[in-house]
């Protein structure tokens, strides 16, 4: 063999196991309370495998912190005494709570984490409802106005008896944004983090976008749309997560704070944009106000843009996308 040749063959021959070692690599977990996936490309296999594992350290992480299943989290600690006491609580999670009383905000409290003060008296595993005399006992508990952020004393107060908050409306947003943030520390360029409803894309899919499917609301396996996507966070809002059904009604788990009673406008709500917090509040918040006054907010946003699957399964779209397709 020629010197050129041998030359040749040996840059061909680590070409090949260079390329032997880049690939996909995926995991799937369950933290939470729902399901999470990562996709990631990666030239490195070990690599990748620990860029993996950050991510469910970093889920198990916000878990611990803000739980209200877990007993000894930061919120459970702030639901216990906080219509006591201001009650000091970390930088993370009183950020979190700002931003959700900021949305309260903005969308004229159809988003309210007290709705927690009723949501509780639901449970969705046994079939269990509140009676109106219950709603009705619990109601003025639910105000975003109750709570109290001092920003400097790093306290959380709430200014009524009876107020519970939950992040369970942003906190998987939350969760993907800050895990993209930990794999693009790491050099991945391509990825996506899933966390039930929420997921976040980390550049393209190596020269095409990411396809992300919105699913039917009464149909699992098949799509209503699909939405190309690089570098962008999707949340869908369904009625088909947790829910059941009594007397013919899907009582579902996403609460209007103004009745105390599921929200029934709308089955699916999907916000697209450039960070997963704002796209899982949102998402949350357009289910909620119903496709009119929920179209009417998003188009009103400069980066955001949404899908509404309504209660008669008739598809919306802001005026960002208007037709399937049209996504990017
Ligand atoms: P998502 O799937 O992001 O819409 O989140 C649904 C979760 O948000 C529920 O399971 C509750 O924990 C929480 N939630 C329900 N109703 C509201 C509401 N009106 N505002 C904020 N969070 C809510
Ligand atoms: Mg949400």
């Amino acid at each position: 063999m020629h010197r050129a040749h041998a030359f040749l063959a040996a840059v061909v021959f680590l070409l090949a196991t260079h390329d032997a070692a880049a690939a996909w690599h995926e995991d799937q977990a369950a933290i939470m309370g729902t399901g999470m996936r990562v996709e990631l490309w990666s030239e490195d296999e070990a690599a990748a495998r620990a860029a993996i594992a950050s991510v469910w350290r970093e889920m198990r992480r916000i878990d611990r912190l803000m739980s209200t299943y877990k007993q000894d989290s930061e919120i459970s600690a702030v639901n216990r005494d906080a219509a006591k006491r201001p009650v000091a609580v970390g930088a993370e999670l009183l950020g979190l709570i700002a931003e959700s009383l900021e949305l309260s905000r903005l969308t004229d409290g159809a988003f309210d984490i007290t709705y927690a003060s009723v949501g509780y008296l639901y449970d969705y595993r046994a079939g269990r409802r509140p009676t109106d005399a219950e709603i009705d006992a619990a109601l003025p508990a639910v105000d975003w106005r109750h709570v109290r952020i001092d920003e400097n004393a790093r306290t959380i107060f709430f200014a009524a008896p009876g107020v519970r908050i939950d992040l369970g409306g942003i906190a998987k947003g939350y969760a993907v944004e800050r895990a993209a943030a930990l794999l693009r520390a790491r050099g991945i360029e391509h990825a996506i983090v899933t966390a039930g409803g929420d997921s976040r894309i980390v550049g393209d899919r190596r020269g095409k976008p990411w396809i992300v499917g919105i699913r039917d609301p009464r149909a699992s396996g098949r799509m209503v749309a699909r939405l190309p996507l690089v570098d962008e966070a999707i949340s869908t809002s369904g009625d088909y997560e947790r829910f059941f059904e009594a007397d013919g009604v899907r009582f579902h788990h996403i609460i209007a704070p103004a009745s105390g009673q599921p929200a029934s406008q709308v089955r699916s709500a999907t916000v697209i944009g450039p960070n997963a917090t704002r796209t899982d509040g949102l998402s949350t918040s357009v289910f909620v106000l119903g496709p009119e006054r929920g179209l009417a907010l998003i188009d009103s946003l400069p980066d955001v843009e949404a899908v509404i699957v309504d209660a008669h399964g008739r598809l919306h779209y802001s005026s960002g996308l208007e037709r399937p397709g049209k996504a990017t």
